[in-house]
């Protein structure tokens, strides 16, 4: 048995995403290992994370949080040359990042925070499906032509997603595409190169 304190850190760190008891042992003991420095920089780093960073109250990737911590808009979303009529749908943020290193999409994006998974009852309450919604209507409401690429991943999960997206937008008769099969099912954009992405992109139907 662990001390107590090695034990509940890497209770800690098996919370991460995709990270069993094996890994966060492996990360406690590097934390030990290291330079004191270097991880007590990490801790207060972590500490920063929620008082310095917040997000985007239109598309809600991350941003920093200014003076007066007021939410603020991404840099995306306050870009003029961007066409705020075109919105990507991800998954998450990590998936925003790797579309845009493509450098061929020049709409806006949209991230829902998750999918919706059959399995883990995890519906579609917790995504951030409504903002879309009043987003769309939004510009709707402006005479705006929207366009909605939905971008979640070729999973069961991101099927699911897609389609419940596709059901709950069609009564509003914009156009909603789909990246193109450029991306094979199972795999994720987080993991895609940008080349795949593009074509993907381009493909969209
Ligand atoms: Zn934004």
């Amino acid at each position: 048995m662990y001390p107590k304190l090695i034990q509940e850190l890497i209770e800690d760190f098996t919370h991460f995403p995709g990270i069993g008891p094996r890994q966060a042992a492996r990360f406690v003991f590097y934390l030990l290992k290291e330079d004191k420095m270097r991880v007590q920089n990490l801790a207060e780093k972590i500490k920063r994370l929620h008082e310095e960073i917040g997000f985007c109250k239109q598309c809600f990737a991350s941003v920093t949080l200014g003076e007066g911590k007021l939410q603020m808009l991404c840099r995306s979303c306050a870009d003029a040359k961007r066409d705020s009529r075109v919105i990507m749908v991800v998954e998450k943020e990590a998936d925003l990042q790797n579309i845009e290193k493509t450098h061929s999409f020049n709409g806006m994006y949209h991230v829902l925070n998750g999918v919706i998974s059959p399995l883990d009852s995890s519906g579609p309450a917790k995504l951030h499906i409504k903002e879309l919604l009043m987003r769309v209507k939004n510009l709707l409401a402006e005479k705006k032509q929207v366009e909605m690429i939905l971008a979640t991943n070729p999973t069961t999960e991101g099927d699911t997603t897609a389609l419940y997206l596709e059901r709950t937008f069609s009564p509003l008769k914009i156009k909603i595409t789909r990246l193109g099969r450029g991306l094979t099912t199972g795999s994720e954009l987080e993991y895609s190169d940008p080349e795949t992405i593009k074509n993907a992109f381009i493909n969209r139907r």
